[in-house]
C-alpha cells in the first residue's frame, strides 16, 4: 500500500464535518476518488498534500507520517489543484523551468533537459513559446500536470482535472494520466465525473457526505449493481408515477409510450426487465441507496 488513511476527520471552524472517520488504503497505480460536489474530496486532497491539518486521524504516505514528516512527504508529492492558475508573464517553457527550479533542480543544463523532455511528454513542446495563460483549457491542464511531475514524485494528486474540458481533451488528459501511472507512481484522481473513473483505475472509492460509501474496483462496483437496473415500458400517466417512485436514469420515447430506465433493488407493480449496468448506473444506485437508507 502506498497510502494508508485511518480514522480521518475534518471539522471546519464553522462546524462543517467534511470528513467522517475516513479509512482508505490506496495502492500504487491510478486510484479514483469519485463523489458529488461537497462529498469531501478536496478536503481529503488538501490534507494529503499537507496544506491542511485534519481534526483527527492518521495518514501514512510511503512510510512517512503526514503529521510528523511533512517536508519529506512534500518532496515525494506532486499536486494539481482544481483551480490551478498561471502567472501571465510566463511562457509555457518558462513556467515549467520555474516549477523545476522551485523543486530544487539547480543545474541549468539538467533543468533544460528535464523541461524539454516533459514538454514532449505532455505534448506541449510545439507551443513552448506561447504564454501559459494563452493555452487552451486542455493544454493548461497538461501544463498543470507537467509542473506536478517535473520533480518525479511518487504520488500525484489531481483534483477535478477534466472539469470544463471538451470530450477530446478529456480523453487525451486521461490517457496522459494512465501513461504516467505505468511508471510505478500512485495517482489519486479526484472527480465528480463518472467517465473519468475508467478501466484505467484499478481501485476506487466513492465518497458521499464525508464518508466512504464504496471501496474496490470499478468492476466490483458494477458487479454489485447487477440486477438493480431495470427497463420498464410505461404510458404517459404511468411515467409520472414511476418517476416519483424510482430514480430514473433515462426516458426514451418507445411506441405509444416510454421506455424508462431506473435503478432499484426491486420493482413492484410494473413489468420490468433487468438491464446490464454501466458505471453511471452503479454511481446512481449507490447514491440513491445510501440516501434511501437514511444514513446521513
Ligand atoms: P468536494 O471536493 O467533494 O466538492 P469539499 O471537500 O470541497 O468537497 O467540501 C466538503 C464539505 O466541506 C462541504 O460541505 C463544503 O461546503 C465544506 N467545506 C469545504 N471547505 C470549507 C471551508 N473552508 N470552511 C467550511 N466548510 C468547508
Amino acid at each position: 500500500m502506498s497510502i494508508l488513511i485511518k480514522g480521518l476527520n475534518k471539522v471546519y471552524p464553522n462546524g462543517n464535518h467534511a470528513l467522517k472517520d475516513v479509512d482508505l488504503e490506496i495502492p500504487t497505480g491510478m486510484f479514483g476518488l469519485l463523489g458529488p460536489n461537497g462529498a469531501g474530496k478536496s478536503t481529503l486532497m488538501r490534507i494529503l498534500v499537507a496544506l491542511m491539518e485534519p481534526t483527527s486521524g492518521k495518514v501514512d504516505i510511503f512510510g512517512y507520517d503526514l503529521h510528523k514528516q511533512r517536508k519529506e512527504i512534500r518532496r515525494i508529492l506532486g499536486y494539481l489543484p482544481q483551480d490551478f492558475r498561471f502567472f501571465a508573464k510566463y511562457k509555457t517553457y518558462e513556467f515549467l523551468d520555474y516549477a523545476a527550479r522551485l523543486s530544487g533542480m539547480n543545474s541549468h543544463k539538467q533543468r533544460k533537459q528535464a523541461v524539454d523532455a516533459m514538454l514532449e511528454n505532455v505534448g506541449l513542446f510545439d507551443v513552448r513559446e506561447r504564454y501559459a495563460n494563452k493555452l487552451s483549457g486542455g493544454m493548461k491542464r497538461r501544463l498543470g500536470i507537467a509542473q506536478a511531475l517535473i520533480h518525479e514524485p511518487k504520488v500525484i494528486i489531481v483534483d477535478e482535472p477534466t472539469t470544463g474540458l471538451d470530450p477530446e481533451e478529456r480523453i487525451r488528459f486521461r490517457n496522459l494520466l494512465s501513461e504516467v501511472s505505468k511508471n510505478d507512481v500512485t495517482i489519486i484522481l479526484s472527480t465528480h465525473i463518472v467517465g473519468d473513473i475508467s478501466s484505467t483505475c484499478k481501485c476506487m472509492a466513492l465518497m458521499n457526505k464525508g464518508e466512504v460509501s464504496f471501496y474496490g474496483s470499478p468492476e466490483d462496483m458494477l458487479k454489485r449493481t447487477e440486477g438493480k437496473v431495470w427497463r420498464i415500458q410505461v404510458n404517459s400517466d404511468e411515467l409520472h408515477e414511476v418517476d416519483k417512485r424510482y430514480p430514473v436514469i433515462s426516458t426514451i420515447p418507445s411506441g405509444a409510450g416510454w421506455e424508462v430506465q431506473v435503478v432499484a433493488d426491486e420493482i413492484t407493480g410494473y413489468q420490468a426487465e433487468a438491464y446490464p449496468p454501466n458505471l453511471e448506473h452503479a454511481y446512481v444506485y449507490y447514491m440513491e441507496n445510501l440516501n434511501a437508507r437514511g444514513n446521513y
